[in-house]
């Protein structure tokens, strides 16, 4: 295996002085990864409830992923959606077969962009301009997507954003009655909201959602991106609800951390206007062998399964004990939030220097996000290691 390029103190140094600047970046490197373990320059192992921020559902150095990329690499990266391409004829009827709704796919390279084919669909569909989507909602940092967020402080600097977009507050079936009219294209909705703070939908709100589009010929335009392939308990969270959305928007961990997003648009509007939105990468044969292999693993695994009964047993031992920083525990699968009387910032800190690595959802919500393939063992860590930070003062 490759020693790392540079010293620790050199990869701080050269990412701080040639990094365009835009992250908070945290005092130490990752240079290694298996399963869900991190190693640092120094070889310090960290337990990795980052997931490569949803991106990292199957761990580090997944074997049949790597195997996967290896082989296909030897063989063909690029190849433009003009060509049709075995690796991605064979995801695209695999992945068809794996969403809860007959579709057609669109493949790109982000989460973003994905969001964004999600929204011009959306508008080529339905002849409509307007998009509601919610207070503390996130879909993204590009012009369209970012229309969609709601956080202030990621919008203001690039105003004017586009327009026809509103936000309701989340969860409220008659506040979004209210807003959606004769004029909406789309309700967009992430079913747990991560990055605001990790906050489930209430229960019926998106079948509610559901029938307010109906009613209104609005479209349904799920977000799944931190959500999906697994990391709610089932393949989509969307699942759990009954309800068929006219898009699912996915990205994060679609590839096991290649770089891929993906539009599944229902079967029943047909295809779409040839030349009307693509992508030079979307649908690259390098991506499309990581999805499929990575598909295959969460089935082969039963990793929403064992997500659920992880999750479900780390929020039950951090509600039962009752942490004096601890407001409230939420989530759904191995999205858990924690939301805290304090912020969060030093929390995590600390938790690093423990070998806990974890994420923020906001100003005081402690975010953990580990891979699927977790160990019980590492579980039972991160819950012991957790709750002895929180514990106080
Ligand atoms: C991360 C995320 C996005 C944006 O994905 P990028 O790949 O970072 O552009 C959009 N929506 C949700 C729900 C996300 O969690």
């Amino acid at each position: 295996m490759a020693e790392p390029a540079l010293s620790p103190d050199a990869i701080i140094a050269a990412e701080a002085r040639y990094g365009a600047g835009l992250y908070a970046k945290r005092p130490l490197t990752i240079v290694r990864g298996e399963g869900a373990r991190l190693f640092d320059a120094e070889g310090r192992s960290y337990i990795d409830c980052v997931g490569g921020q949803g991106a990292a559902n199957l761990g580090h150095a997944h074997p049949a992923i790597v195997a996967a990329i290896q082989e296909q690499a030897a063989r063909l990266i690029s190849c433009p959606e003009i060509f049709p391409n075995d690796q991605r004829a064979a995801y695209l009827s695999e992945l068809a077969a794996a969403l809860p709704f007959p579709a057609r796919i669109f493949l790109c390279n982000s989460g973003a962009e994905a969001v964004e084919a999600g929204l011009k669909f959306a508008r080529l569909l339905s002849g409509r301009s307007n998009i509601i989507a919610t207070m503390r909602g996130f879909h993204g940092r590009t012009m369209g997507a970012l229309s969609a967020t709601w956080e202030p402080k990621y919008r203001e600097p690039f105003a004017p954003l586009i327009p026809g977009f509103q936000h309701v507050p989340y969860g409220d079936p008659d506040a979004l009655a209210a807003a959606v009219n004769a004029e909406t294209a789309a309700v967009l909705l992430e079913p747990v909201q991560g990055e605001g703070g990790v906050r489930p939908a209430p229960s019926g709100y998106l079948a509610a959602a559901r029938r307010i589009c109906d009613a209104h010929g609005a479209l349904l335009l799920i977000d799944e991106i931190q959500t999906g392939f697994g990391r709610s308990g089932t393949l989509f969270a969307i699942e759990q609800s009954g309800v068929t959305p006219d898009m699912l928007i996915m990205a994060k961990s679609i590839a096991a951390g290649m770089p891929m997003g993906a539009v599944a648009v229902h079967e029943r509007f047909g295809p779409l206007a040839p030349g009307s939105h693509g992508s030079t990468f979307g649908g690259n044969p390098l991506a499309c062998a990581a999805a499929r292999a990575a598909l295959r693993a969460y089935r082969m695994e039963d990793l929403p399964q064992r997500a659920a009964a992880k999750g479900e047993w780390m929020r039950a031992q951090f509600a039962a004990r009752n942490l004096p920083l601890v407001r409230e525990v939420r989530g759904l699968g191995l999205l858990i939030g924690l939301e805290l009387k304090k912020r969060v910032q030093p929390i995590i800190l600390s938790l690093l220097e423990r070998g806990v690595l974890a994420l923020p959802a906001g100003p005081n919500v402690l975010r953990l996000l580990p891979p699927l393939v977790i160990s019980d063992e590492d579980v039972a860590t991160v819950v012991a290691t957790v709750s002895d930070v929180l514990s106080g003062p």
